[in-house]
């Protein structure tokens, strides 16, 4: 090993025989350690703001915003962020809840929101969020008519549209519900679960067909909705908007239409004309709730 009678030395060290002293370090501020003998000593970063000037480390404080990313190390803040093709990427792609809803909050972009409605994936919070920034009517339209999307859903782009003819061929097209036939087979769960299907599906049919009559209120319209509408359920909320008490009265005469149906106008008439005309001219049951709608009318008066 060779010794040295004089050291040559570079910082805390002789580059001839490798001593080492405690002095002339040479300190990594930003590693906290000199970085020729791993001595340690303070940590201090020259901080621009956020990010050191030195070492690019970056600190949760002092950003610059801009429009909700900071110039300097580009953190973004979902409560304030504009760019929409962040914020589009952040809501369909990210797995962060948080960042996700918050990204659907401030989101513009109409196609993105419909992929995040039409997601059956999604939890509902978050279509509902989506579906309440869409403002597009087509858009609109087409997850309102959907029939393999949920009710509340249908519901919500239903109510966000404003044109009449396009809400009313909308309802036009609801099936009839499908009564699923009893089986003498079906044990007790089985046709309690057929019933509360069939009910769920009635309940559904019904808030969306409320919520397009929000924005229905021509009578030509509604009569057109009565007349042409597939499923019962929107017939009779169709019917329950109709005045016209001649009108009321043939419905509730026809024959070729639904029991239902037929009571329904009954019970929107208040004219007692009408429901004389019924009596005299009908022999079926609805002969005896215009007959017994009479005796209302003459209790209410
Ligand atoms: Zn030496
Ligand atoms: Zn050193
Ligand atoms: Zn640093
Ligand atoms: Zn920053």
């Amino acid at each position: 090993m060779m010794l040295c009678l004089v050291h040559k030395w570079e910082g805390c060290k002789c580059t001839k025989c490798g001593k080492m002293r405690d002095s002339d370090h040479s300190f990594d501020l930003c590693k906290g350690k000199c970085i020729i003998c791993d001595k340690p000593c303070d940590v201090l970063h020259d901080w621009d703001g956020c990010t050191c000037r030195r070492c690019g480390k970056t600190r949760d404080e002092e950003h610059n915003w801009i429009d909700g990313k900071c110039s300097r190390c580009s953190k973004i803040d979902f409560d304030t962020l504009t760019d929409q093709g962040i914020l589009a990427d952040v809501a369909l792609n990210s797995n962060n809840s948080v960042e996700r809803s918050k990204a659907i909050a401030r989101l513009e972009d109409q196609d993105a929101l419909a992929k995040i409605v039409n997601n059956a994936d999604n939890i509902m919070d978050i279509r509902m969020t989506a579906v309440a920034r869409i403002t597009k009517q087509d858009i609109l339209a087409g997850i309102a008519g959907d029939e393999s999307s949920d009710f509340k859903v249908r519901t919500e782009a239903i109510s966000r549209l404003t044109v009449p003819m396009v809400i009313a061929s909308i309802i036009m097209n609801i099936p009839e519900i499908i009564t699923e036939p009893e089986n003498e087979n079906d044990s007790i769960n089985e046709r309690v679960r057929k019933k509360e299907e069939e009910a769920k599906i009635h309940a559904g049919y019904s808030a969306v067909t409320q919520a397009a009559f929000v924005n229905i209120t021509d009578e030509d319209v509604i009569n057109d909705i009565f007349n042409n509408a597939v499923c019962s359920v929107v017939r009779i909320e169709a019917l329950s908007r109709l005045g016209n008490q001649d009108m009321l009265g043939d419905i509730a005469k026809d024959t070729g239409q639904d029991p239902a149906i037929r009571d329904a106008a009954v019970q929107r008439i208040t004219d007692r004309r009408v429901l004389t005309g019924i009596v005299s001219s009908t022999a079926d049951e609805v002969r005896e709730a215009a007959v017994k709608r009479m005796t209302e009318l003459r209790a209410e008066s």
